[in-house]
């Protein structure tokens, strides 16, 4: 537990099994989590793999008040990405549940189980998207321009 609360920001995402049922029970997860608030959760969106192979994915993003650490926090999101279900088969496959710790405050780390921001985040409009509807001082235009022509569109509730 860390003394000051920080805001965090979290990728959701999922393209097997029950996507948008998994997105809205880990959202409602995220919300009990000890020591941390749910702020803002963006609206589902549906987008194309892009890393990733199989089916459509569902993708939002939560933003968070916490006092768990950086670490704690990604001990807790993987502990439920396994209770939903996640197996890692093999690098980018499909999954039932991902949850990435995008930006922890404004810190800055890297190291071999934890790097934040999240290194790849830039690239992907299925994050900045959801990202620029709830914090949209956290992404810039020309981050917004650099993704379009991604396949994501906005899902209905
Ligand atoms: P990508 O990281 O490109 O989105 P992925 O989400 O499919 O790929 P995972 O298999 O879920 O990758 O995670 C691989 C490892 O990444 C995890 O074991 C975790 O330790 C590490 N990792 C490093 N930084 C982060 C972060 N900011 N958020 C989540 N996991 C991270
Ligand atoms: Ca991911
Ligand atoms: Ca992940």
């Amino acid at each position: 537990m860390v003394r000051e609360p920080v805001e965090a920001f979290i990728g959701l995402g999922a393209n097997l099994g029950e996507p948008m049922a998994a997105l809205r029970q880990a959202l409602a997860r995220l919300a009990e989590l000890p020591y941390t608030e749910l702020l803002a959760a963006s609206g589902l969106y549906g987008s194309t793999p892009v890393d990733s192979s199989g089916p459509d994915y569902v993708n939002a993003v939560a933003w968070v008040r916490t006092r768990l650490t950086a670490p704690a926090l990604l001990e807790a999101l993987q502990h439920q990405e396994a209770s939903a279900g996640r197996e890692r088969p093999y690098r980018n496959a499909p999954r039932t549940l991902d949850l990435d710790l995008l930006l922890y405050g404004s810190a800055r780390m890297e190291g071999p189980t934890l790097t934040v921001p999240h290194p790849r985040m830039t690239e992907r409009a299925f994050v900045l998207l959801p990202l620029a509807e709830i914090a949209p001082h956290r992404v810039s235009d020309a981050e917004l321009a650099s993704v379009q022509g991604q396949g994501i569109w906005r899902l209905a509730g």
